[in-house]
């Protein structure tokens, strides 16, 4: 009888620890513990363990939290880099592109300047020309097509008026009205247009253009990436970003100057969802060069007069 109650009480035991058990069978297990040593002191050990198993297993979940606890901290850090990094670099881009517009001013309020271009675009080669001397600009663009055709044209003009609220006002350089003779040379033909009224839009070449606002500027920090570089050994940036800030999504700028030197060819859409393509070209800037003697016009009689 004895030995069936300790084989019944063991059987409990597990239960009666962990308070799983009834009133009742708590009063029997109880009373039988009273009595019998040998049940006793498996009671004991049995509880020993268990709560040492329940230590380990409290000191495992602390781990688990401190563990994840620690990770979240590192989360935190890292993403706390990743801004500060994001801040201190459109920072660093914001110094550049004010440094490079305000020392661009300079030359794009020049009156005497002579810029020289190179563009080559599916074949042809296109050589321009502008000597500005105060409201007179003389502008030589030189075509050559694949097939060796080649194609003078130059222009005396003198600036009338500056055309305001055009679409293009505030993103591309501001249009011109000039009264101009029009010169072209061609291999089997000699043309002029005299006393024109032409619009044109002559780019200053300034890097960074319609940063207007502290907006603007922060826009183009973001959105465009600046790096150092080197291009015909001259100390530059690599400038590149989206079309609609810059209107070349890529080139070099001069460091010093603040103006492009080399433009990537790049498409692009115009306000009105028209595409179109800018030739990789290069410049060449002279200032102060420029004179009357580049403003002599060419002998007309050798010219076919061509009516408007
Ligand atoms: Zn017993």
């Amino acid at each position: 009888m004895r030995e069936k109650d300790c084989k019944i009480v063991q059987d409990l035991l597990p239960n009666y620890i962990e308070k799983l058990t009834n009133e009742e069978t708590n009063k029997f297990v109880e009373k039988h513990l009273k009595t019998c040593k040998e049940c006793k002191k498996i009671y004991d050990n049995m509880k020993k363990d268990l709560n040492v198993d329940n230590k380990t297993k409290e000191k495992k979940k602390v781990k688990f939290l401190k563990k994840y606890r620690n990770k979240l901290r590192v989360l935190e850090i890292i993403i706390l880099i990743v801004v500060v990094a994001f801040l201190i670099n459109t920072g660093r881009k914001m110094y550049i592109i004010t440094d490079l517009n305000n020392k661009a001013q300079e030359y794009v309020n020049s009156t005497n300047y002579h810029r020289t271009s190179y563009s080559l675009d599916n074949g042809k080669y296109t050589k321009s020309e502008v000597f500005s001397l105060g409201d007179r600009k003389k502008i030589i663009i030189t075509t050559m097509t694949e097939d060796g055709e080649k194609q003078v044209v130059t222009i005396f003009g003198t600036k009338i008026e500056t055309v305001p609220d055009t679409p293009y006002a505030k993103t591309y350089p501001p249009v011109e009205t000039y009264k101009e003779n029009m010169y072209k040379v061609t291999d089997t033909e000699k043309t002029a247009m005299l006393d024109i009224e032409i619009e044109m839009s002559v780019d200053n070449q300034e890097a960074f253009w319609g940063i207007e606002d502290t907006k603007g500027l922060i826009m183009t920090a973001i959105t465009s990436s600046i790096s150092k570089a080197t291009f015909n050994g001259k100390e530059c940036y690599y400038v590149s970003g989206t079309p609609a800030i810059l209107l070349n999504t890529s080139m070099y700028v001069n460091k010093d100057t603040g103006l492009e030197i080399s433009t990537m060819a790049s498409e692009y859409e115009n306000p009105d969802g028209e595409k179109g393509r800018i030739a990789g070209t290069e410049y060449k800037y002279e200032f102060g060069t420029v004179n009357e003697d580049d403003f002599i016009e060419p002998d007309i009689s050798e010219y076919t007069i061509v009516e408007q």
